[in-house]
């Protein structure tokens, strides 16, 4: 394993990779830009096959938060930290609480939040050692930010059907979405609300149980989701699932969901834009949970939370005529755009705006 020499690095400002003996913690903390100001990003706990799995996916993952951030036009930097290990049944509170004193030599450059295979609970532990925490209050729907994320997938889907066939309508759309967990769900609640016909698939068979006996969807096996055909194709499951072998057989005309990191290498939206199926950036349209967060911070207004999120549609409309008027990738659009905004510094400091204590 290399690090400079690793395809995945960009010029991350740091990389600290923790080890822990007594309490079994093998991280890495990966700062990706802290231009705008800290980088904030979740702790993913996943049992890697290997360190170089887990190198890759935190350099991918915190490199996608420095764009969020900036696209949605928020005072943060990039950053992410994966943890090594099975979260059910290898995380102990004082594996967390020694996570929480890695965070904390950080000086706050690293704003440690919820991912996958973390919770609240976990982040309380955390915040122990460190002040360092975002998303220990569970003021904000009860704690989760999927609702939001969830709508700002349902805008940048609008937008890709607009962009495709002139018209946002989703009346009689077929929409087929990958996992239907807390984002997967909820946006199939507002696609079925606008009149969608909604296909599914989840390997965890109680969600699509839920989803089909709540909401009507329609469920395809789990081999033929990305494949079957529909106007968009919604990944809301896992990362890199959008490449190279999925490709050739992907019947959609758009491609907009939650999941971060959906293409599995760079050049995969060359393929896309090939193929003339419309990319939907991940860090685009699945912003709206952390937008959500920053604004009941800030104590926001309701409607300027709610400008804010519909913001999300805008620039998902902006990337997608940009790219059809040069007949660049989405992707490479989007992420010009976010290096533009990263000239623009941050007006206040963002750890007041977390109010981390
Ligand atoms: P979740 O764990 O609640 O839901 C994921 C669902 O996908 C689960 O129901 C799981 O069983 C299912 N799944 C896993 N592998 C699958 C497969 N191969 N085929 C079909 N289904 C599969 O997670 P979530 O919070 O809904 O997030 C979904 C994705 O969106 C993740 O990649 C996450 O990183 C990303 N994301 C989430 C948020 C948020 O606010 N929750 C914000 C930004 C990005």
């Amino acid at each position: 394993m290399s690090l400079f020499n690793h395809p995945e690095y960009r010029s991350h400002e740091q990389v600290s990779f923790i080890t822990d003996d007594t309490t079994g913690l093998k991280a890495i903390i990966a700062i990706h830009n802290t231009q705008l100001g800290p980088a904030v990003g979740g702790c993913r706990m996943f049992p890697y096959v290997s360190d170089d799995d887990a190198l890759t996916d935190v350099l991918r993952l915190s490199r996608g938060m420095t764009y969020k951030s900036a696209l949605a036009g928020l005072p943060f930097g990039g950053g992410k930290s994966v943890i090594m290990g099975d979260p059910r049944h290898q995380k102990t509170p004082a594996m967390m609480r020694a996570m929480g004193a890695a965070v904390e030599q950080l000086g706050g450059r690293y704003i440690i939040a919820e991912d996958s295979g973390t919770s609240p609970t976990d982040l309380r532990l955390v915040a122990e050692n460190t002040r360092h925490v975002s998303g220990i209050e569970d003021n904000i729907n009860g704690g989760d930010p999927s609702p939001s994320t969830a709508y700002g997938v349902f805008l940048g889907i609008k937008n890709g059907l607009k962009c495709v066939f002139g018209s946002e309508d989703l009346r009689n759309r077929r929409i087929a979405i990958q996992g239907l967990g807390h984002v997967g769900f909820h946006l199939a609640a507002l696609l079925r609300q606008a009149g969608a016909q909604v296909l599914g698939s989840d390997i965890h068979q109680p969600n699509m149980a839920r989803a089909t006996r709540e909401l009507g969807v329609i469920e395809v096996p789990h081999e033929d989701i990305l494949s079957v055909e529909c106007d968009v194709l919604a990944p809301c499951a896992l990362g890199g699932v959008i490449n190279k072998r999925s490709i050739p057989s992907i019947r959609a005309s758009v491609i907009a969901g939650a999941a971060n990191n959906q293409l599995e290498q760079d050049d995969d939206d060359e393929l896309l834009l090939q193929r003339g199926i419309t990319y939907c950036p991940d860090f685009a349209i699945n912003a709206g949970g952390i937008i959500e967060v920053f604004h009941q911070r800030q104590g926001s207004t309701s409607a300027i939370r709610k400008a804010a999120l519909e913001h999300i549609g805008v620039i998902t409309q902006q990337i997608l005529e940009q790219s059809r008027s040069t007949q660049r990738p989405p992707q490479e659009v989007a992420i010009a755009m976010a290096a533009e905004k990263l000239r623009t510094p941050a007006h206040q400091p963002a750890a007041e705006i977390l109010k981390v204590s």
